[in-house]
């Protein structure tokens, strides 16, 4: 366990997750002014790296919206599709939901694939929708809410055959989950500071391709603050049109030399699905049953077979420190989720499991 301003925690959540001491460093430090040729030069190496790290293809763009991931998918529903487009969306947990409300909120034609919980989409599925004249997908990649990572080849494949422009929200999978934006032509794709980029919440990234960027910048979309166009205009010169959260900013500098250093984004994918396979491995013997069919190695979401998932949850939080990731609504008494992405170590997986064990000596897991 982690003493943090006298609060002992170990936190296993998907986020805010564990940061790694340069990152907590950084952001002990004053805040600077941000119109200076320096912090410009920390928003285009941070750009540089995004750009690389999620292998997107030449003459893509990222942009930091300062807002959590959800800021960063309606400014994508809104600057990127229009009131002609025709979408699909999947719904498979409160993620897919949360696009299903956006595209409701914007006047966005969608069709909604819904899912059953923890499943994943299959070719079928996809069948009713060929040659039907959509023109947009919407995904989160790894639905965090069942923790299903979807096939993303397929639908990519879909995509592609339809000619369609995907969106991806890879805002848990990014970094934890191989992820190429160029081979699977993806045309947009999320992510937020307080998943796998174990920074604080507060900034969320839109990467851009090409074909994303026009859209962009044909959007007439009317928003002030979530105006890509507007942002990609001041990204060229490595500002943002209003204040952003520059702390965080300069932790997600930090962090993403921190993963090039340490061999690139391979090495982190790497890095996290150890950590995930070391905790799946160690709960063998435990009570509890894994709910998703398809695994992100962002996170694993359990069912435990005897005892309320809630109650475990408040349970390692009141009495061990730790913080495992409680389910909202009809899920919270029996699914929690542990997460793998963060500072963590497969030494932390050990304490958990041995709180885990502990519970059960005591009767109540
Ligand atoms: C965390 C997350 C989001 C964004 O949630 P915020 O609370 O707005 O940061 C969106 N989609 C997925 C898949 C997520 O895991």
């Amino acid at each position: 366990m982690r003493i943090i301003n006298n609060y002992i925690m170990l936190n296993f959540t998907v986020g805010p997750v564990m940061c790694s001491d340069s990152v907590r460093t950084m952001g002990s430090e004053q805040v600077p002014y941000f119109r200076t040729a320096e912090f410009s030069e920390t928003m285009k190496e941070n750009e540089q790296l995004m750009l690389s790290f999620a292998k997107a293809p030449q003459g893509s763009r990222a942009v930091f919206i300062t807002g959590s991931g959800t800021a960063s998918m309606e400014a994508s529903v809104m600057n990127l599709f229009s009131p002609d487009d025709k979408v699909l969306v999947v719904n498979g947990g409160s993620f897919g939901q949360r696009f299903v409300q956006l595209c409701e909120i914007h006047d966005i034609p969608f069709t909604e694939i819904k899912m059953e919980m923890g499943e994943q989409l299959v070719r079928e599925q996809l069948a009713p929708y060929e040659n039907q004249g959509y023109t947009g997908f919407l995904v989160n990649l790894n639905e965090t809410s069942t923790g299903v990572l979807y096939d993303i080849r397929l639908i990519s494949d879909f995509c592609r055959r339809n000619r369609i422009f995907l969106l991806v929200d890879s805002i848990s999978s990014f970094l934890a989950d191989p992820f190429d934006m160029e081979t699977l032509g993806v045309d947009a794709m999320i992510t937020g500071s307080q998943k796998a980029l174990a920074c604080p919440p507060g900034i969320s990234v839109i990467v851009l391709a090409p074909s994303a960027i026009s859209r962009a910048n044909r959007s007439k979309a009317k928003t002030m603050y979530l105006n890509i166009k507007d942002a990609l205009k001041n990204g060229e010169r490595g500002q943002t049109p209003f204040t952003p959260a520059v702390a965080i900013l300069r932790q997600i500098n930090v962090r993403l030399k921190e993963i090039e250093a340490a061999g690139g984004v391979e090495s982190e994918n790497n890095r996290i699905k150890t950590q995930a396979e070391d905790f799946r491995n160690k709960i063998r013997n435990l009570p509890f049953e894994i709910v998703s069919k398809s695994l992100s190695n962002a996170v694993t979401p359990l069912h435990p077979l005897h005892a309320s998932a809630y109650d475990i949850f408040l349970k390692l939080k009141d009495e061990y420190g730790i913080w495992i990731c409680p389910n909202g609504g009809d899920l919270a008494e029996k699914v929690f989720r542990v997460g793998h992405i963060g500072h963590l170590t497969p030494d932390d997986n050990t304490t958990l499991v041995n709180a885990f064990k502990d519970l059960q000596r005591r009767g109540l897991l």
